[in-house]
């Protein structure tokens, strides 16, 4: 499962920076485009921290809408289609310009 995976580089990310203090909520920036579901994440996050110091901790997943812009016209869109096409002029020759995030965005430490 892909969202095991993901959930395993989380935990050494948070454990680097926490650096052995005790952490509350894990904010995460994904972008749609990542091929990640929300919930799948979650309950991969409570199998991966589970009898761990982290088993009381909170995923927050902020979710980023996927956006392409054309480099013919420079009209933006958000991709919820996934056609890679601009919408105002048809041109193909476009750029994805967000919804592969996939952040970090802050730690809340558990006060002590
Ligand atoms: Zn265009």
């Amino acid at each position: 499962m892909h969202e095991l995976a993901v959930c395993e580089s989380i935990v050494s990310a948070v454990r680097m920076h926490a650096d052995g203090r005790p952490v509350r909520t894990i904010h995460l920036r994904i972008g749609t485009l990542r091929q990640i579901v929300p919930d799948t994440l979650l309950f991969c996050w409570t199998l991966v921290t589970e009898g761990s110091d982290l088993a009381d901790s909170e995923l927050l997943v902020e979710r980023i809408d996927g956006r392409i812009r054309c480099r013919h016209c420079q009209g933006e869109r958000v991709l919820d289609d996934y056609v890679l096409a601009c919408d105002h002029c048809g041109g193909v020759d476009v750029e994805v310009v967000a919804g592969e995030e996939f952040l970090i965005t802050a730690l809340e430490l558990t006060e002590a």
